[in-house]
């Protein structure tokens, strides 16, 4: 959970902000570039969402952060549609599975949906809702980590 007494001052004023847990994976930065930059050799809100499309984005960008750098004001009463929103398709059939796990330095983990049977490419972080939602893709056949 991200402290608002960390705040980090480079951030815009607003609801969403960065504080000074963030280890620069650059995760926020490339899933939602319309919200995050980078200043300073850590991320920063340089634009507040002002519509629903941002705030979905931004928030998603939130629950991937792999050190929970990334918090809001408010409390985000529209979090479970974020939550819901993952793994995200990205092509065909291959999803982004978001929770980012600071073990692996915020590196992306993938589901790759098949008939034969699903195939996760390197770990999420373990969270209840992702895994809640992987189950409904149905059965993980093999795991590959790169
Ligand atoms: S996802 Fe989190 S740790 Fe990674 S750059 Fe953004 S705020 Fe920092």
């Amino acid at each position: 959970m991200a402290h608002l007494n960390q705040r980090r001052p480079q951030n815009i004023n607003g609801d969403f902000y960065v504080d000074s847990t963030c280890i620069d994976c650059d995760t926020c930065r490339w899933m939602t570039p319309e919200i995050f930059h980078r200043v300073d050799e850590q991320s920063a809100v340089y634009h507040q969402p002002t519509n629903e499309t941002e705030r979905l984005a931004a928030l998603q960008a939130l629950l991937a952060c792999p050190t929970s750098s990334i918090g809001t004001v408010e409390k985000p009463k529209d979090i479970k549609l974020a939550q819901q929103s993952f793994p995200i398709l990205v092509a065909e059939n291959i999803y982004h599975c978001g929770y980012h796990s600071e073990n692996s330095y915020g590196a992306a983990s993938y589901l790759i949906q098949l008939p034969e049977g699903n195939i996760l490419v390197d770990s999420p972080r373990f969270t209840p809702p992702l895994v809640k939602r992987l189950e409904e893709f149905g059965k993980i056949s093999y795991m590959y980590l790169t």
